[in-house]
């Protein structure tokens, strides 16, 4: 493994490496990212590393690769098999190891995958993992040869996620893994809860056949609302394709959305720290933050990216956070890290433990009126600059904005942002307002300033 290797300069993203396989990614670079994290690892005085894996149909064959490329570089590694994200960041904080990577390819469709990494209990991203790419560049890696060691932790994964669990009402809960790699766990964790419990599409399958594992897009929580609905259960749970992101569905077959169920979440971590700090990304609703406030909580507005939001949370030791996209990071009681399972685990021991349902507690939420969170096109030249050109236009004119991530416009109608995404080329936009006639004013305010930098507004606009 002494030969140096280029990565399609894609792959190489913000917060992990995602590609598509056999196209952008390839077991060579499996192998290589192995070598370069290896060389990281190797200079920073590491030795043992964790890898699992997702049940994509490729990700075996990259499991393989990047084994080869850790132990051919002198680093041991701990085979942790199959499973969602959170059990490998469970082992990177738990297991005598000094970090973890992760094989997955999260949300995304069946024919891409990746690597989401962990050194020495924080999230490897950013700069780090641009460094790995000059490291594989250059050909300059460690030479040894490390062990492997599988080891089985699913049962004392699920026993830690059960563990917290404290419940007196018993309730009845439709489960619905999307066939991803939380399935298996899903399993084992609800057979361990008092209650009913309804599997859904628990069984892992790489090739998604009931849905797509993305509990963000409406269509994919549809067979869960349903079940919700027939079966009469209390509430419905839904896992992306690695477990670190959740979908909740009240009793009502209405999905809560990220920004609408830590406002449940956050009410129990304050009535027992008041003045703790929760932190939220700057996509979430104002009705969190001020909800938040009211409760006696500290809200931080915080930059979207699982990677900078549990850094960020570290940092302010602040015992939650979570973003609109169902990842939630729990350091109260855990890691600090996101698990669906374990936020699931949360929010059904404070039903279990309280009289109001799911749904009572989303009709006495504040009422807004919003756009989900809206992606279109722009180019990868054009995405940051126009958004800055629409923040100094905007600072210009006095207005009331925050600069955390792109632009939050906060008005006495509601608020837009607009913000350049670090993933893709796309401009991420959303709106909301205390009604639909201000809900229509922002819009047009927010496609103005588009129009101005030369960008065509998102449809509906
Ligand atoms: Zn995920």
């Amino acid at each position: 493994m002494a030969t140096p290797h280029t990565f399609d300069p894609t792959i190489l993203r913000e917060y992990d490496i995602r590609g598509i396989f056999g196209q952008t990614l390839h077991e060579d670079d499996a192998r290589a990212v192995g070598a370069s994290f290896a060389a990281v690892a190797a200079e920073a005085g590491y030795r043992r590393i964790a890898v699992g894996r997702d049940g994509r149909l490729s990700s075996p064959k990259l499991e393989a690769a990047l084994i080869e490329g850790l132990t051919g570089c002198g680093i041991d590694v701990m085979r942790i098999g199959l499973g969602p994200t959170p059990m490998l960041y469970f082992a990177a904080y738990t297991q005598n190891v000094d970090g973890g990577i992760m094989v997955t390819g999260s949300h995304n469709p069946p024919d891409h995958n990746g690597f989401k990494l962990v050194l020495n209990k924080k999230s490897f991203f950013g700069a780090d993992i641009q460094r790995l790419g000059r490291i594989a560049a250059s050909g300059k890696f460690p030479v040894g040869s490390g062990k492997i060691e599988d080891k089985n932790i699913l049962e004392s994964y699920v026993q830690r996620l059960a563990q917290d669990y404290r419940g007196k009402r018993p309730l009845q809960v439709a489960w619905d893994a999307g066939n991803g790699a939380a399935g298996e766990a899903m399993k084992l964790l609800a057979a361990r809860l008092p209650g009913r419990h309804m599997l859904l599409n628990e069984v892992i399958d790489g090739r998604f056949p009931a849905h797509h594992p993305d509990p963000t897009e409406p269509k994919n929580m549809k067979q869960l609302q349903d079940a919700v609905l027939e079966r009469k259960c209390d509430l419905g749970i839904a896992f992306d394709g690695d477990g670190d992101r959740i979908g909740v569905v009240d009793g009502k077959g209405r999905i809560l959305w990220g920004d609408q169920f830590m406002i449940v979440l956050a009410r129990e971590i304050i009535a027992k720290q008041p003045g703790a700090t929760i932190i939220a990304d700057v996509k979430a609703s104002q009705t969190l933050f001020d909800e938040i406030a009211r409760m006696g909580g500290k809200p931080l507005m915080w930059k979207t990216g699982h990677s900078l939001v549990k850094s960020k949370m570290a940092e302010m030791k602040a015992p939650l956070a979570g973003e609109m996209s169902g990842h939630i990071f729990y350091a109260d009681g855990y890691y600090g890290y996101d698990d669906a399972l374990y936020a699931a685990i949360r929010l059904l021991s404070i039903l279990a433990n309280g009289t109001e349902s799911l749904a009572d507690m989303r009709d006495r939420m504040p009422n807004v009126v919003n756009t989900p969170e809206l992606r279109f096109p722009c180019s990868a030249d054009r995405k940051f600059k126009s958004v800055e050109e629409v923040r100094e236009r905007l600072k210009r004119a006095g207005a009331d904005i925050s600069e955390v991530d792109g632009v939050r416009v906060k008005s006495a109608d509601g608020w837009w942002l607009l913000r350049a995404s670090n993933t893709q080329d796309v401009l991420v936009a959303r709106v909301e307002a205390k009604d639909e006639a201000a809900l229509k004013n922002l819009k047009a305010e927010l496609a103005a300033q588009l129009q101005q930098s030369g960008i065509a507004p998102p449809p509906g606009f």
